[in-house]
């Protein structure tokens, strides 16, 4: 799901606070290098993290894709049923125009109040991690570095298959429909490389901290 924020309120935050964004294509190592970036202190803002707490029981999205969608679409504990939206969006795209009309300006206003809070509670940088950042086209003008977790795709075949119950070629038409290898590098600052084990990928994660706490020592306007 590409989410686009509000350019006036994240944007007002430029300047004030470093602003990275992190992506990859699904199973890159986005979660992995997040929890890194956690570890050592960023303050992490994650879109699929605020996507399924929408769409939870009680969640701000849930009314809405009941009416538009049918309750049949709610699964009996309340949460949205989403191996069945996924199999209805796959093939019909104004089925999923519909679910992003809803769910994106929540991602976006939620997106935005954790940003402004995290900055007035003194956070060092906010890591904004977005699967589909570099599809949204929005994020490029708002952030300070773009960072990209890369691997070659039968790495993210084999990942993704072992974490979810999903086939090879469930894998394969999920990364068809995101971005290519090479868009996503063409539009990083920096590339985490993640074809190795976990001791490869830690000693990456922990200089690009260094050098966005770096890149701060210049004073900035906390007003
Ligand atoms: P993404 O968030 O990009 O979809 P994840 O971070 O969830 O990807 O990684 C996919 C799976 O691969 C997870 O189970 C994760 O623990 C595992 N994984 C990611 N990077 C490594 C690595 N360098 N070594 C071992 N396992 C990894």
């Amino acid at each position: 799901m590409a989410t686009t924020p509000s350019h006036s309120t994240l944007e007002a935050l430029k300047g004030h606070i470093p602003l990275i964004g992190l992506t990859g294509g699904i199973g890159s190592g986005k979660s992995a290098v997040a929890q890194r970036f956690a570890d050592l202190g960023a303050t992490i803002i994650d879109a699929d993290d605020i996507a399924h707490r929408i769409t939870a029981p009680g969640g701000s999205a849930i009314p809405a894709i009941e009416a538009s969608f049918g309750r049949e679409y709610i699964a009996p504990d309340g949460f949205l049923d989403r191996a069945k939206m996924r199999r209805l969006v796959f093939d019909d795209p104004s089925a999923l125009q519909s679910l992003e009309a809803i769910t994106h300006p929540l991602i976006r206003s939620e997106t935005v109040h954790q940003a402004a809070l995290a900055h007035e509670n003194g956070a060092l940088y906010l890591l904004f991690v977005v699967p589909l950042l570099v599809e949204s086209g929005t994020w490029h003008s708002i952030l300070d570095h773009l960072i990209v977790v890369d691997c070659p795709p039968e790495k993210q075949i084999q990942r993704v298959m072992q974490r979810s119950k999903l086939s090879q070629a469930e894998v394969e038409q999920i990364i068809a429909k995101q971005a290519t290898r090479a868009d996503r590098l063409a539009a990083a600052n920096t590339v985490i490389v993640n074809d190795g084990d976990l001791a490869d990928l830690l000693p990456q994660v922990d200089a690009l901290h260094q050098m966005i706490v770096k890149s701060m020592s210049k004073p900035t306007n906390s007003a």
